[in-house]
C-alpha cells in the first residue's frame, strides 16, 4: 500500500467521525507522513503480515473495576503511534486482545464491562478496516453469558473470536463448568486467543517467583500456559471440542519444548493418564496454534518441528517492547520454505480471522 493511500484511509476514518483517528490526524499527520511502512517480501512476493498478539485497553471499562491504564501504550487513542510502529516492523494488521482483568467482576458488572469494551473495540476495527481486527472479551468466569458475548461480539461487532486467560480465578479452563463456552466457539468456527493471566500459575508460586530476574512474568506466564494446554488436552476437552480453535501465546509455553514427556508419561506410569484420549497427547498439538514469540531461529525452528509450520502464527506482544523484529526471525528460521513464511507471518492467520489477503 502506498502513503497517498493510507492517509486516504485515515481521512476516511476521520469522516465516519470516529474519536480516536481524529486524535492521529492531530496529533500524529507530521509524523504519519515521515514514517517509511515497511513492505514485506517473500521471494519478490509482498506479504501480507497479521499480527495476533497485540494488546489494548478500553479505560471506560476499566474504571468500572476502579483500574486505570499503566501502560499508555495501550491506548487506542494513541492509533497514529501504534501504526508507526506497524509500519516500522512490517505489521500489516493487528488482531487486538484485552488481557482479562474482569474474571473476579459479579454478572451485572461484567455484563456491562464487556458490552463496553467489544463496542470499543468494534469501532476502532471499524474505523481502519485494513490494519485492526479484534478479538472479543468474554467473562468467562460466567461461562454461558462468555458464550453469548462471544456469540454477540461475531455477530453483532464483527469480531473474529475471544480473548481467554489460561486460567479463570485459579480454576482451570478444562473444567466441565466451562464447556458451554467452548461449545459456543466450536460452533462458530472462532479462534481463541489464550494469554496467561498474571496471577495464573504465578499466584500459586508467589512467594518463590518474587526477587531478580521478574520471574512472575519471564517463567510465570509460560508456565501458566503449559499448564493451561496440558489440562485441555490430559482432560479431553480437545477430545470432547475437536474443532476448537485455540492459539496459545509465546509459543505455547514450555509445552511445544518438552512436548515428548506428555507422551512419556502415559508410557511410563499409565495409571496416572486417567482419562482415555484419542490420540497421543503431542498429537494434540497439531490442532492447537501458537504464536510466534519464541525469540531466535533455532526456537521457532523447534516449535515448528513440534506443531507443523501450519500451527504457527505471527505474535509481537506489542505494546509491549519483548521484540521489534517479529518479521525478521520469521524470515530467519531455518528450514522454511517459502510458502510456509508466507504463512507464518500473515496467511494462517488470514484464514482463522477472516482477514481478506
Ligand atoms: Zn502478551
Amino acid at each position: 500500500m502506498t502513503r497517498r493511500e493510507f492517509l486516504g484511509d485515515t481521512a476516511a476514518g476521520a469522516v465516519a467521525g470516529i474519536a480516536f483517528v481524529d486524535c492521529g490526524l492531530a496529533g500524529g499527520s507530521s509524523a504519519q507522513a515521515q514514517t517509511r511502512r515497511r513492505e514485506v517480501l517473500v521471494n519478490g512476493r509482498r506479504v501480507k503480515t497479521i499480527d495476533v498478539h497485540a494488546h489494548c485497553a478500553v479505560p471506560e471499562a476499566m474504571a468500572l473495576m476502579g483500574r486505570k491504564v499503566e501502560q499508555p501504550g495501550l491506548l487506542m487513542s494513541k492509533t497514529a503511534d501504534r501504526i508507526r510502529a506497524m509500519d516500522e516492523q512490517g505489521i500489516d494488521v493487528e488482531a487486538l486482545s484485552i488481557n482479562p482483568y474482569w474474571y473476579t467482576a459479579d454478572r451485572d458488572v461484567a455484563r456491562d464491562l464487556i458490552r463496553i469494551q467489544n463496542e470499543k473495540l468494534a469501532e476502532v476495527c471499524a474505523a481502519q478496516p485494513d490494519r485492526f481486527v479484534a478479538f472479543a472479551s468474554v467473562a468467562l468466569q460466567h461461562p454461558d453469558l462468555a458464550a453469548e458475548q462471544l456469540e454477540e461480539g461475531v455477530k453483532k461487532y464483527g469480531l473474529r473470536g475471544a480473548g481467554v486467560g489460561g486460567s479463570v480465578n485459579g480454576e482451570d479452563v478444562s473444567d466441565p463448568k466451562f464447556h458451554p463456552f467452548w461449545a459456543k466457539a466450536e460452533q462458530l468456527g472462532v479462534l481463541v486467543f489464550m494469554h496467561p493471566q498474571a496471577a495464573g500459575a504465578a499466584a500459586d508460586l508467589k512467594s518463590r517467583l518474587k526477587g531478580s530476574g521478574g520471574l512472575e512474568n519471564a517463567i510465570g506466564n509460560p508456565l501458566e500456559t503449559t499448564i493451561a494446554l496440558s489440562h485441555l488436552i490430559f482432560e479431553g476437552t480437545l477430545d470432547r471440542f475437536p474443532g476448537l480453535k485455540i492459539c496459545a501465546a509465546h509459543g505455547g509455553g514450555y509445552l511445544p519444548s518438552y512436548a515428548a514427556r506428555s507422551d512419556a508419561i502415559c508410557v511410563t506410569f499409565p495409571d496416572r493418564c486417567t482419562v482415555k484420549l484419542k490420540k497421543r497427547p503431542t498429537e494434540y498439538l497439531r490442532q492447537l496454534y501458537f504464536d510466534s514469540l519464541v525469540f531466535t531461529p533455532e526456537a521457532l525452528r523447534h516449535l515448528v518441528a513440534e506443531t507443523g509450520s501450519s500451527q504457527i502464527v505471527m505474535g509481537t506482544d506489542y505494546p509491549f517492547p519483548w521484540t521489534h523484529t517479529s518479521v525478521d526471525h520469521i524470515l530467519a528460521t531455518p528450514g522454511l520454505s517459502d510458502a510456509e513464511r508466507i504463512s507464518i507471518l500473515g496467511g494462517t492467520a488470514a484464514k482463522l480471522l477472516n482477514i481478506k489477503l
